[in-house]
């Protein structure tokens, strides 16, 4: 990790990135350091930086692969072999802090919540938003998608989708948005436990489909579950996470390129 970090250091010296100050430059460091994945990390949500030269920019990622996410969720098939996924979320995982990286206002877990997919644990990591949200069902996108990234013992990847609609106000988001604002590049301790079960929605019936990381390096291989039921939060608090992130933080729909995707039924 050190030595990737002075790579890092020595990449945004020489390539003199194109921003005013080297306190954005700072900030784009920090983002990359934060997710701890992309080589090169200087992408963005618009412009020629954005989703389209995600390829070019990051060298050596997935972005241009044939299975990428998000993607819209349709033609879905009833598969009644899909199980329940087994959620272990315990009430006592803390939360260790919080950041804005640049990209995503992001929670970072201490170890305690994990899942078992297929016989394997993966760990809960973080836990991230976009807005509006990057999967789209039947077409109808949603005001806040969040993203729990959970990691298995090869490095492997399943991430939980769950959708949020604007209505009543949500307890546990007052929870975790009493600990913004934060500025791109800052970071605060939490150090509080906090129930991932809380801010899941009562019916645990989802979308499955075989996708990426929706941000560079674009990772293939993830398993996605996305929640058909969304959570609600008030207006204020998708407000409040929208004017943290950058304007409009999805990744646009990617093709299925013949992808089957499952839906489950209890
Ligand atoms: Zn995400």
């Amino acid at each position: 990790m050190r030595y990737s970090v002075i790579f890092l250091i020595g990449f945004f010296m020489l390539s003199g990135c194109k921003e005013d100050s080297s306190g954005n430059n700072q900030r784009a460091l920090d983002s990359v350091v934060a997710q701890g994945s992309s080589q090169q990390g200087h992408w963005s949500y618009e412009g020629e930086t954005g989703p389209e030269h995600w390829a070019e920019i990051e060298a050596g990622s997935d972005c241009n692969g044939k299975f990428q996410s998000p993607i819209n969720i349709v033609k879905y098939k009833e598969n009644t072999n899909l199980k329940p996924i087994a959620l272990y979320y315990a009430n006592k995982t803390k939360i260790h802090d919080v950041t804005n990286n640049g990209h995503s206002i992001q929670y970072n877990f201490e170890p305690g919540d994990y899942i078992v997919v297929n016989g394997l644990r993966y760990d809960l990591k973080q836990v991230h938003f976009h807005e509006p949200s990057e999967h789209t069902i039947d077409g109808v996108r949603y005001p806040l998608e969040m993203h729990l990234v959970h990691i298995n013992d090869s490095g492997q990847y399943t991430v939980i989708a769950v959708m949020a609609k604007e209505g009543i106000s949500s307890i546990p988001f007052e929870f975790l948005e009493s600990f913004l604002p934060l500025k791109p590049g800052e970071n605060k301790i939490v150090d509080f436990p906090f129930d991932m079960n809380d801010n899941l929605p009562e019916n645990k019936e989802y979308y499955f489909y075989i996708g990426s990381l929706t941000t560079p390096p674009c990772t293939e291989g993830v398993n996605w579950y996305i929640f058909k039921e969304p959570i609600t939060v008030s207006l204020e608090q998708v407000e409040l996470l929208k004017n943290l992130m950058p304007v409009n933080n999805y990744r646009n729909e990617q093709p299925h390129n013949g992808r089957q995707i499952y839906v489950s039924r209890d």
